[in-house]
This record gives C-alpha cells, structure tokens and sequence, in this order.
C-alpha cells in the first residue's frame, strides 16, 4: 500500500493549497518544500512587493499634502533595514500560517528537497515516499543572461534583502518585475535605469497602457531606455560598470536582473518518472493539469501554461480544480479565459480581456478611451494622467476588455473582472449608475468611441 495518495512537491501557493484541499477531501497528504513556507508569492514576490510599493508612496504623498492640502510636512529620512526588518517579520508570521494551514488540515510536512526515483517514488532527506499520485508545484526561478560579469547582478530573489538601499541601479527587463521595481527604488529616492531590450515594454499588455506608463515613468524621473540591453558588467570599486548595446557605460550601485524566470525542475529526477519537459525545463500537461505519465500533474509556474499565466491566483485555482477532480469527485479543467491581472508599477496598471491589438485580430471592435488628471492632483498640480481603456466587439456589442492605469487599478479592475466573466455588453456599463467622484466612474460613463 501507498504511504501517500498525493505527493506534492513544493509548498509554493499551488502546492498547499492542493496539499489541504486534498486532504479535507479524504486524500492522505505530503508535501515536501526545501526553502520557506509560501513559496516565490509569499517569501520573493507578491507580498513583499507590494510592502515595499507602499513604503515607496509614502514620499509623493507627503509631497502632495505640502503642494496642495495646506500640510506643512516633509518627511524625514527613511531608513531601508528597518523597512526590511518589518517586511521580513511579516514574512515569517505568514510562514507560520502556512504551516498551520498544512497541520490542520492534516497534511504531513517534509522539510527538504524532494527527488523523484521513479513513477511512484519520491525521497526526501534520503526517506523514501511511495504515493499514489505525484503533484508537481515547484515553480519557477529567476533567469539570468549569459553575459560576462552576470555575478555582479541580483534577481528579485536577493533584491527584498538588500542591506542598503541603492543609490543608483539599473534595472534590466521590461516585464512586471522590471516596472515594479524601478518605480520601488524611484519611489524611495535611488536614480534608476530601466531597460528593455525591445521598443516599448511589458509586451503583451495593451499598447495605450504601455505608452502611457512609459510616459509617466519618465515624467518622474525613471531614465528608461528602450531598444537597449546590458552586454557586460564590471566592478569599478565599490561600484558596477554596465556596458550597454548602444556603447555607452553607465556606472551603478546595483543592477537587478528582471529578465524573466524559468521553471524550477533541474535535479528534481522528473525523467526517472519518464515526464516530459517542454520549453526551458517547463513541465507540459494537458488541460487537467496531468504530464504524459497518467498519475503525475503539475501546476503553477513550473507547467508549460501560457507564461502570462504565471500568477499566483492562477496557481491556486488550477490547485483547486485538482483537488477537486482528484478527491472532490467534482472535475473540472482550468479555465484561463477572463484572468484579470495588476502590474504594481507606479502609477499601477489594471487588465482583464483582450487588448486593443489582440481584440482586433479577432472582431470588429470599437474602442472608448479616457485620459484625465485625476481629481486629487487638481490641487497638488501634479502633472499625473489616469487613463480608462474599453474594446468592445462591434456585433454583439460584448466589452472584451478593460483596461486601466492609475492608482488602485487592481482594486478597480478585480470588479470589472466579474462583469466580463459575466459577458457584459457596453450597453449593461452604460446603464450602470457611476459612484461620484471617482476614477472607476469613468468606465462606466463612456459615450462616444474614439475614431478608428
Ligand atoms: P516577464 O516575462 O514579465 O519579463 C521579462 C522581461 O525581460 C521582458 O521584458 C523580456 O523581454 C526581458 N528579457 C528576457 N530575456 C532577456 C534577455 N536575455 N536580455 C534582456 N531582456 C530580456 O518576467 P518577469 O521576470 O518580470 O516576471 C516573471 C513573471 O512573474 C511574470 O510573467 C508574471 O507572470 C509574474 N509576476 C507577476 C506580477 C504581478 O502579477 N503583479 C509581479 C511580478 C511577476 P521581451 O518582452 O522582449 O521578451
């Protein structure tokens, strides 16, 4: 008899939620996790992210209470290791809950790196588990080019533990984590340089919102170059000179790689399974998460999913519909249709649906846009725009996406999310009454299209 019906590696966002969902269903449960509890989201991503965008804030917004509220404020000077300190308390209490979460519900926790030995083998700490059904849930790991002097960069894994905050840094990448942490260190007071290797970044999102983010990035300041890459690093003393495609050198404190991450399946002995990896290491499963080999899934961002699928809420809903299946005598496949996603850039992006230019490939659509100074900044006389995007199909008048950017655009978009799950038409937005003053009204009060 198997000592396990489920073996899941990786204690990551997926990994526990399928571990005690399983286990409240009936499932004898282990789930093996070399580093901490929580995985990328909880210990190198999400959370503290977002932590350090809210101490970031903090500078303008006082700056805003002086220039427009009648407040005569300055801030006084800010001190990165207790900030780190804080976040890393934080950090170790959500630890803690995970670990509370995994006993309640019964699930067995081995601390350790887990190898696959064969099909129904997996060992930790040299234990050997056999188990009925294997889940992979390892996740990914930043990635770094092949550059000479590479060594003298940091990942995001590394950059939530800095020991100062630096005074210049380069940041090279332009997708989420590139944005996410220029505007971090912006926002705190560090120069910063942000490249991208292409002409305007965060591909994939639409073109209006990534104009309009370059353009407020560099209004405050962000030297962001784009048509630009790194091709070597150097130490200079205490510093690092960065040589750039175009042949100039630019001397920096820092340089964090923000240039994509891989799945995380070196060393796990996946082919002693017989699993089949796809693209750089990915697991590839079909649409109910299994590997070629019928009793092994995986989830989360080690599978070959869409890459823009790598988010943590998609990690749990694809843990979800595995549980469910496996245990729950409910199945049900994973459906990434309607996935709504925030880019906590400053100012942060909302989206869900299609963009502009993926909509166009497949309707006749028509677009309403809305570009304004927020309300706040009527006083403070900060140059800032907010803008509210619509695509909507011609024919049968559905909205196929919203997009927006300005403050609290997660917050506004995670509701207009449901209204698409729920196949809303522009009609249903223009007979829905708006909530006065606000920006989110805006998406609700757009009349004309703009010409096409
Ligand atoms: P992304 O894939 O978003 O961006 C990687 C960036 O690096 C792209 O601009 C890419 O360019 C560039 N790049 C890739 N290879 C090279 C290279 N060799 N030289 C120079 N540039 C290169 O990855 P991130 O690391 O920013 O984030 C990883 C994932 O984590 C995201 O896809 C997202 O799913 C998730 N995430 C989500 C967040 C959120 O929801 N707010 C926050 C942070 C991360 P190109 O576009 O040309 O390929």
């Amino acid at each position: 008899m198997s000592d396990f019906d489920l073996f899941v590696i990786g204690a990551g966002s997926g990994g526990v939620r399928a571990s005690r969902v399983s286990a409240s269903l009936g499932a004898r449960v282990a789930v093996a996790e070399e580093r901490a509890l929580g995985g990328t989201c909880v210990n190198v991503g999400c959370i503290p992210k977002k932590l350090l965008v809210y101490a970031s804030h903090f500078r303008d917004e006082v700056e805003d209470a002086r220039l427009g509220y009648g407040w005569d404020a300055t801030l006084p000077d800010f001190d990165w290791p207790t900030l780190i300190a804080k976040k890393n308390a934080e950090i170790e209490r959500l630890n803690g809950i995970y670990g509370g979460l995994l006993d309640n519900a019964g699930v067995t926790f081995l601390p350790g790196r887990a190898h696959v030995e064969d099909a129904h083998t997996v060992s930790v700490g040299g234990e050997r588990h056999h188990a009925e059904r294997i889940l992979v849930a390892t996740g990914s790991w930043p990635f770094v080019p092949d550059i000479p002097g590479r060594e003298l960069g940091i990942t995001s894994n590394d950059a939530f533990y800095l020991d100062q905050l630096p005074e210049r840094v380069l940041v090279v990448g332009g997708g989420y984590i590139g944005v996410e942490f220029a505007g971090i260190w912006h926002g705190m007071g560090s120069r910063v340089t942000q490249l991208y290797r292409g002409p305007l970044f965060l591909r994939g999102f639409d073109d209006d919102l990534r104009r309009g983010l370059a353009e407020e990035m560099r209004g405050r300041g962000v030297d962001l170059r784009f048509d630009t890459n790194v091709t070597a690093l150097a130490k200079n003393g205490e510093a690092i000179r960065a040589t750039l495609t175009d042949g100039s050198e630019l001397e920096v404190d820092q340089v964090l790689f923000a240039t994509g991450r891989r799945a995380l399946t070196e060393g796990l002995g996946l082919e002693n399974a017989g699993v089949e990896l796809g693209v750089h290491g990915a697991v590839a499963i079909d649409s109910e998460l299994r590997t070629n080999v019928p009793h092994i899934y995986a989830l989360g961002d080690v599978t070959d999913h869409p890459r823009s699928m790598d988010l943590t809420p998609v990690a749990i809903h694809e843990a979800m519909c595995f549980a469910e299946s496996q245990f729950g005598g409910t199945p049900r496949k994973p459906d990434y249709e309607g996935v709504p996603c925030a880019v906590f850039s400053q100012p942060s992006l909302g989206t869900v649906g299609l963009s502009e230019a993926e909509a166009r490939e497949r309707y006749d659509v028509e677009i309403y846009r809305s570009s304004f100074r927020p309300l706040k900044h009527t006083l403070t006389g900060r140059p800032e725009k907010t803008l509210m995007k619509l695509v909507v199909d011609r024919a049968s008048d559905r909205v196929l996406g919203v997009h927006m950017m300005g403050p609290e655009a997660g917050e506004i978009i995670q509701g207009f999310a449901v209204a698409l799950q729920c196949g809303a038409t522009k009609t249903q937005f223009d007979a829905t009454v708006g909530i006065h003053p606000t920006s989110a009204e805006e998406l609700v009060t757009l009349r004309e299209p703009v010409a096409s």
